[in-house]
């Protein structure tokens, strides 16, 4: 299977459009010791033709021209087409679904979300878009803890299989509460469990409120962990914004605290630990810092917008 990060950002990307932290001033300035990345997307495929995305990134028409695996081909009678052929929701923020409405143009899209997430998304008239003609929008319902195959069109081969984990309980502020109250708590925030047809299996937790035994306990068997890298400390964006919420608050669990994931992971040793969705602010992404030292040497990795690797 083959696995691309084609963003690695949490929302608003790196630089953010209205951030003049030091993190977005010297990126802009050419200045920092780091990397621009675009906001948090994955793509994956098992055949290297027919692709899944996880998420539907803002970025995603930027993020699809750098990768030219994502590249429509021309067929017999038609210029359209695209090697996406769906996508996974795992939550309704914004940064995670918006890319929906750059795959609209009739393009056939298969969607993967909890009911709850899927009547979110259909309650906002815009999304008709991808509902213009019989059979451009499918959808198939996913529950936690229920494993389900991701089959591309042609189904003539063995495909990944994945399962979602309830991770956080909080719907996007943009939810009204009429809705709210005909959600499922446990379908606002999912982490993913691919397992590729090779056996090999991928965590994707890119918010991830808190680290419990029963998540330890999924994590062990993992070959690549891709987790939650959005806030360095708790109060980081308070401190460096002036207010705002913490970590904890919005939703993720951060990197240093005590109770933080350099110190709860530190004892798996076997799957590959990169950290994504990592916010502007977060001090690890200047390489010349004492932060980014401190998570490499921990065996962490930081992922950056185009890495691919196979499982
Ligand atoms: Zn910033």
């Amino acid at each position: 299977m083959q696995v691309k990060i084609l963003g690695s950002a949490a929302g608003g990307g790196f630089p953010q459009w209205n951030c003049a932290c030091p993190n977005c001033r010297s990126v802009r300035a050419g200045t920092l010791l780091g990397k621009a990345r675009t906001q948090a997307q994955l793509a994956i495929s098992a055949d290297a033709e027919h692709w899944f995305l996880l998420g539907a990134s803002p970025d995603l028409r930027a993020q699809i021209e750098s990768t030219p695996e994502l590249h429509p081909h021309p067929r017999e009678n038609s210029t359209r087409h695209s090697p996406i052929c769906g996508t996974i929701l795992l939550n309704a923020d914004i940064d995670h679904i918006l890319g929906l409405l750059l795959m609209r143009e009739l393009q056939p899209l298969h969607i993967y979300s909890s009911s709850s997430v899927r009547h979110i998304v259909e309650d906002n008239s815009m999304f008709a878009m991808l509902q213009r003609v019989e059979g451009q929008l499918s959808w198939s319902s996913i529950s936690p803890n229920e494993w389900f195959p991701l089959h591309s069109s042609s189904h003539n081969q063995s495909c990944p299989r994945c399962r979602v984990l309830s991770l956080g309980n909080h719907f996007p502020a943009y939810v009204p509460s009429k809705r709210l109250s005909r959600s499922d708590p446990k379908e606002a925030s999912l982490g993913l469990l691919i397992e590729a047809p090779s056996g090999k299996k991928l965590a994707f937790l890119p918010a991830v409120p808190q680290i419990t035994d029963e998540l330890l306990s999924e994590l062990e068997g993992a070959d690549v962990l891709l987790f939650d890298g959005t806030f360095w400390s708790d109060d980081e964006l308070i401190r460096i914004q002036g207010s705002g919420q913490t970590a904890q608050q919005m939703g993720h669990v951060s990197v240093s605290s005590p109770g933080g994931s350099l110190a709860q992971l530190a004892h798996l040793k076997y799957p590959r630990k990169i950290y994504i969705h990592i916010n502007n602010t977060n001090p690890m992404l200047n390489e010349d810092s004492p932060e980014h030292r401190q998570v490499r040497d921990a065996g962490w990795e930081i992922a950056e917008d185009g890495w691919h690797f196979e499982l």
